[in-house]
């Protein structure tokens, strides 16, 4: 083991199914020294916990480590894994993640990672998969004793030795995805707040570099009013015990459980742009509410396959839509969520293909949040408010399926929504509400859309508003219209409209 590029760590299990042989990732050009598991011994009437080298096997970013004694399910043991190396460097935190070395404006050491979708085994090894997150974590950072080093959770200690190096050690008492464990060393002030939340009292822990420190004092004043729109629409916080912080990062921003990157400049909007070309964005900083609503959906509510990563980036997206209703009004949030339709391509599926770790087009912002939206006007406020709420607890603290979400929404709002779900998650077409007047009726029906897409909609007509539920072929709707009769569709459904051309209208003759 090398002092100065290595590292420990320690990972405790439950064996799922009986075996000797697990798995553990680790990317190149890291490398393993050892892997010690632990026996235990009966002597003397008592259990002795030893520790033993077990032989290990490298392929590739996998390492097999060969236990010392066959397990069986639910068995409990941990290893211990000794490694060294200079971790790949961050090309385009966050995006292109890696590990961060910088320095601030004053020339101090600023460090973090960023590694979502890379994987965490890109700096510490791990069970690399969005599927199995520890039930809890602790990270033990050494930084030069002028430094702090930040992590999740809460603090647990500092312990400085003789060379002036100082051990912080942070822990999480909840469940956590592996990317989102992560130190960040800087010469840091901090600050925090108590906030009265729906559980209680919820710690508010803000890190900042020390020269900001005033900026921050007055710019983070938004994080309770967001907590409070959040909680009130989501549930409860989902890490109480864990406690709420935002750390400065040299990156843009990540939703890091219990300990949010936050990098967008002390600035309202994205990096000061309204991503809605609406003016409703630059009310609020993009990076906390962002970030922030992850901790309900991402980090409580995490998907097995980044394929489903729309549960993630959707209703995070949305929920910048809910808090712009929450502090501008409800047409505030509507001008939001429309006007951010500019950014959806339609190139391919929100949904990527499973098994592969795979992703879908990056429409599962914007236009998983239009969905979204559109839903919420189908079933109505109530109800979708209600079902927001019963889905934060519901799947608390899991693991989920894009298809079960799905599910749970068509139960639990008493309609079919799986047409609609195929719709938008699964093609990249947009569903047309074709319309046109033939003896004095309107007639309307969906084209560019799926078999079986017959979703409710409203329209205005000639000043009136219409629901209606057309199908896949003319309907009459029940409106008086003339020969010059508009129709436009509530701009709160993502669909789109066209009058129908005359050969269309022709299909119209042979309805009596
Ligand atoms: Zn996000």
């Amino acid at each position: 083991m090398r002092a100065d590029r290595s590292g420990i760590t320690i990972i405790s299990f439950a064996a799922k199914t009986a075996g000797q042989r697990m798995q553990v990732d680790l990317q190149a050009p890291l490398e393993v020294d050892s892997v010690t598991g632990s026996a235990a011994i009966f002597r003397d009437g008592a259990f002795l916990i030893s520790e033993q080298a077990v032989p290990t096997t490298r392929e590739g970013n996998v390492i097999w480590v060969d236990l010392s004694a066959p397990m069986a399910a639910g068995d409990l043991s941990s290893i211990t894994v000794y490694y060294h190396g200079v971790p790949r460097a961050a090309k385009r935190p966050p995006w292109d993640g890696g590990w961060i070395w910088k320095t601030d404006e004053q020339g101090n050491p600023w460090m973090s990672v960023a590694c979502q979708g890379l994987g965490a085994s890109v700096w510490y090894p791990c069970k690399d998969h969005q599927s199995d997150e520890p039930d809890s974590a602790a990270l033990h950072i050494t930084v030069p004793d002028t430094l702090q080093a930040v992590g999740n959770g809460r603090l647990r200690g500092r312990l400085t030795d003789s060379q002036h190096r100082t051990t912080w050690t942070w822990a999480v008492t909840n469940p956590i995805n592996s990317y989102n464990l992560i130190p960040y060393i800087g010469k840091y002030a901090h600050f925090g707040e108590v906030y009265e939340g729906i559980q209680g009292k919820l710690d508010c822990d803000y890190w900042v570099l020390a020269s900001n420190e005033t900026k921050a004092r007055a710019h983070f004043k938004q994080v309770p009013s967001m907590l409070r729109c959040f909680e009130d629409w989501f549930g409860p916080y989902p890490f109480y015990t864990d406690g709420y912080k935002l750390v400065e990062s040299p990156h843009l921003g990540m939703e890091h459980q219990s300990a949010v990157a936050y990098g967008n400049k002390y600035l309202n909007g994205y990096l000061g742009s309204d991503l809605s070309g609406t003016g409703r964005g630059l009310e609020w900083d993009f990076i906390i509410v962002h970030e922030s609503g992850h901790e309900w959906f991402g980090n409580s509510i995490t998907t097995a396959d980044i394929a489903d990563m729309w549960v993630h980036e959707g209703f995070t997206n949305y929920s910048e839509t809910i808090f712009t209703q929450c502090q501008q009004g409800e047409e505030a949030g509507n001008d939001y969520v429309v006007g951010c339709r500019k950014n959806i391509h339609n190139d391919i599926p929100i949904i990527g293909p499973y098994g592969v770790n795979q992703e879908g087009s990056g429409d599962m912002y914007h236009k998983s949040a239009s969905m979204l939206h559109t839903i919420r006007h189908i079933v109505g406020d109530s109800v979708f408010k209600a079902m927001l709420l019963e889905m934060n607890k519901r799947f608390y603290h899991s693991t989920v399926t894009s298809a079960e979400v799905e599910s749970f929404f068509s139960m639990f709002c008493k309609r079919d929504l799986s047409k609609l779900f195929d719709q938008y998650l699964r093609t990249t077409q947009v569903p047309v509400l074709e319309w046109g007047v033939y003896k004095k009726k309107l007639y309307t029906r969906w084209t560019n859309c799926i078999d079986g897409f017959a979703t409710e909609v409203a329209l205005e007509v000639g000043g009136k508003t219409l629901r209606c539920t057309p199908g896949q072929r003319w309907q009459a709707e029940a409106i008086p219209v003339g020969k010059k009769a508009r129709v436009q569709i509530d701009r709160n459904w993502y669909v789109d409209v066209r009058k129908a051309d005359k050969a269309a209208l022709m299909e119209l003759r042979s309805i009596p």
